[in-house]
């Protein structure tokens, strides 16, 4: 048995080029890891079955589970014949931007690898990983990257700047497919904001960081549910700090660059929150494990 932590990213910036004549839309984005993470179990099974356990609800179990089309993508491409068992304790919302299902299927990618000795490097990895869904891949790896194309091109941000992440989730479901459908042209950008970001992470600029969170799908998922846009506006208002939306939402984050400042704004926002998922993380957990 073997355990692959599966951790959650949240992204820095987050740009829309245009509409690919593959369906895709063309990003530009700086994806950050966070120490919020799934637990995936790995254990060899002989009878060649591919069995995923998980006590979490609102996920399917069954071939539309990523860590299931993860497994069979790796039996393909390594030849290997053999069954998996997958055990997944979900801490991650779902379908909350947080590319929680992404994560847990590079996880049983790595997984495997280390579980039947398969030596692939994480650049062979990712390039499966590829197959499975454009943020995969940066989920095989962690850290901090600028994600391009579809999400799946990368170039990572080598940095030492840690952040605490405070999550805000309104405990509701929002497709991302949903969100970039209702894109409209005048969310498209022709300028990226992804370096600026780059080298203010490099330079550990804390005060710049927050100011240069950007995130173009904020618009759509803000007006097809407006509640997230109150809860936005709420969290502002209460913490004196910018808020943020991750992916294609619903989860905000406000970062804060000491323990102490996220406490300061846990607090003020616990007693008046309702029905809402808060905690907090640092950015930057151990990549690969
Ligand atoms: P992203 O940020 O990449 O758009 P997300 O964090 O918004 O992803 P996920 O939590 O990955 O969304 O879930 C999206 C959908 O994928 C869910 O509605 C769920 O039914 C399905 N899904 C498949 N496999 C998983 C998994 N292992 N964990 C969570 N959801 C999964």
């Amino acid at each position: 048995m073997l355990l692959e932590r599966a951790y959650a990213k949240i992204n820095l910036t987050l740009d829309v080029l245009g509409r690919r004549p593959d369906g895709y839309h063309e990003v530009d984005m700086v994806m950050q890891s966070i120490d919020l993470s799934d637990l995936v179990w790995l254990d060899k099974r002989y009878d060649g079955r591919i069995v995923l356990e998980t006590s979490a609800a609102h996920i399917p179990t069954d071939d539309r589970n990523l860590c299931v089309q993860a497994a069979k993508v790796f039996f393909r491409h390594t030849g290997i014949q053999s069954g998996v068992h997958i055990n997944l304790e979900k801490n991650i919302p779902v379908a909350a931007g947080l590319a929680g299902g992404s994560s847990d299927a590079a996880a049983v990618l790595r997984g495997l690898n280390r579980l039947f000795g398969t030596e692939r490097s994480l650049g062979e990895i990712a390039e499966m990983a590829a197959e499975i869904g454009s943020d995969v891949p940066f989920c095989v790896y962690g850290g901090t990257a600028i994600a391009q194309g579809r999400g799946e091109r990368l170039t990572h941000i080598p940095h030492q700047c840690q952040m605490q992440v405070l999550l805000i989730h309104p405990r509701m479901f929002v497709s991302t497919g949903e969100i970039y459908q209702a894109l409209e042209p005048g969310d498209f950008v022709s300028h990226t904001t992804s370096l600026v970001m780059k080298e203010a992470l490099q330079k550990q600029d804390v005060d710049a960081i927050p100011k240069l969170v950007a995130n173009r799908l904020q618009r759509v998922t803000f007006s097809l549910y407006p509640e997230v846009a109150q809860l936005a506006d709420k969290v502002e208002t209460v913490t004196r700090t910018r808020v943020h939306m991750s992916g294609s939402g619903p989860t905000l984050f406000c970062l804060a660059p000491t323990v102490q400042q996220a406490n300061r704004m846990y607090n003020a926002l616990r007693g008046i929150m309702r029905d809402v998922y808060m905690t907090h993380f640092v950015t930057n957990p151990p990549v690969g494990g």
